[in-house]
């Protein structure tokens, strides 16, 4: 009787939908989705009942509280940050857990109807753990999990939870849709920091570019109960021409319960790997590098009235690589930071042509370490200006062991050093804002 009084709701849900403007085309795609996945589980799972079983028992035991998280102590997190600074200071590694999608961003080509659905993907989460530990070897304590959309992936919260426990800091890079359903799980796995995408200052204009009707409501109701739950919401805005006047960005996002906002840097040509991120026909990527440069400028002022989480010191990089001069720092992707597609394949960064290799191979290949400027991946420039300290450190010490006593007093003594300190000063300054409001 239960069964059918739901069956009866969802079938009302259903047609209220259909009857709703673009409500044919959504249903169909869920509905193909939905079915990709199930296709594609129940083969994983025919593969490997065990490890399916065990994943799930194990992280509902820790939901439950009869399992405490065994995550390292605060002592043993110092010895191994220490450890690390010895070796140029923890690295991270961005994971697209699936390549399937449930918006349809027009600068995105992960969008939902441009990858056929034979060809759609989601990371086999019963390996997850064993990768996690190579990658965790190899000195990455940082995981961002993102996709297409990484909540579409059935185990996210176990995926989520697995890295917790191996003391990782870990994000999630969402477009919302799924959020209100997912959270209680998400922070029962340990989630404290939610990045969401944001398109515009206006919520139509958002909506319009995801394809996702009432796409506002969800992300509000969200975000209203994240204080709560000790998760940081941030928006994840891509700079692009749907963002007329940055300014009206403030009170937007304030509005929309955000405490922070992360640009990302729009990708205007085809990045090498397999990430899809990116669109060479979009008009809304189309600028030209004058216009970029006045947006990054934009970004820059917007510190005054909102707080931004890209350093200072990237952006001016960023301007300096579209005026043609040359930057202060160079990218670390490939040394300190990486991206593990679904197929646990591994690259230097989103851009590169050639995969470094597979995870199960990473223990054993080489680091890149060419000072590579070639791109604006926020991700992988961002971050490599806040660890230019951290490597120089490493390298000052490696000089020491080896006797180079005066290239390695040039090293510590590069003013780079100082820039880079003070945009990880300048981010601890807003994730503590951040800690004392959220
Ligand atoms: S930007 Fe994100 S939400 Fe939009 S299509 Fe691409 S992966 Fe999907
Ligand atoms: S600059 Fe761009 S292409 Fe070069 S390593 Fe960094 S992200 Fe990759």
């Amino acid at each position: 009787m239960r069964d059918l009084v739901v069956l009866f709701i969802h079938f009302i849900a259903t047609l209220a939908r259909l009857l709703g403007p673009g409500g044919a085309r959504s249903i169909v795609a869920e509905s193909l989705l939905l079915k990709h996945q199930l296709l594609i589980l129940n083969r994983s799972r025919r593969r490997s009942p065990k490890s399916f079983a065990k994943l799930k028992k194990h992280f509902s035991a820790h939901q439950k509280g009869i399992l405490p998280l065994s995550m390292p102590t605060t002592r043993a997190k110092i010895w191994d940050m220490l450890r690390l600074l010895r070796h140029g200071g923890p690295a991270l590694c961005n994971v697209a857990v699936t390549n399937s999608c449930n918006a349809t961003c027009d600068f995105c080509n992960f969008a939902n109807g441009k990858i056929p659905h034979k060809d759609l993907r989601w990371i086999d989460a019963t390996r997850l753990d064993a990768a996690l530990q190579i990658l965790h070897g190899r000195g990455i304590r940082y995981v961002s999990f993102f996709g297409g959309e990484p909540l579409l992936h059935p185990y996210i919260a176990e995926i989520v939870a697995l890295s917790i426990e191996k003391g990782m800091g870990t994000a999630l890079i969402t477009n919302g849709w799924l959020l209100p359903a997912k959270l209680d799980e998400l922070v029962g796995s340990g989630l404290k920091t939610i990045y969401i995408s944001i398109d515009a200052a206006s919520i139509d204009a958002h909506e319009a570019n995801r394809g996702l009707k009432r796409l506002g409501e969800r992300i509000r109701a969200a975000t209203a109960r994240m204080p709560r739950l000790g998760i940081t919401p941030i928006a994840q805005v891509t700079m692009s021409k749907l963002i007329k006047n940055y300014h009206l960005l403030a009170p937007f996002l304030r509005d929309l319960g955000f405490e922070a906002v992360a640009f990302s840097y729009p990708q205007r040509t085809r990045l090498g790997s397999s990430s899809l991120a990116w669109s060479d026909t979009s008009k809304l990527v189309d600028f030209t590098d004058r216009e970029l440069i006045e947006a990054f400028e934009a970004v820059d002022e917007l510190r005054t009235a909102f707080p931004v989480n890209n350093p200072h010191a990237s952006i001016a990089d960023m301007k300096r690589h579209l005026r043609g001069e040359s930057e202060h720092f160079v990218c670390y992707g490939g040394y300190k930071s990486f991206y593990m597609d679904w197929n646990f394949d591994v690259w230097r960064c989103d851009a590169w042509r050639e995969r470094m290799c597979s995870v199960w191979d990473f223990d054993k290949t080489p680091f890149v370490r060419d000072g590579c400027t070639a791109c604006i991946a926020d991700c992988y420039r961002d971050s490599s200006v806040m660890l230019h300290f951290a490597v120089s450190l490493g390298d000052t010490l490696d000089g020491i062991c080896e006797g180079k006593l005066v290239a390695t007093l040039k090293t510590i003594a590069n003013t780079r050093n100082l820039e880079s300190l003070s945009a990880v000063f300048e981010n601890a300054r807003v994730r503590s804002r951040l800690a004392r409001t959220g």
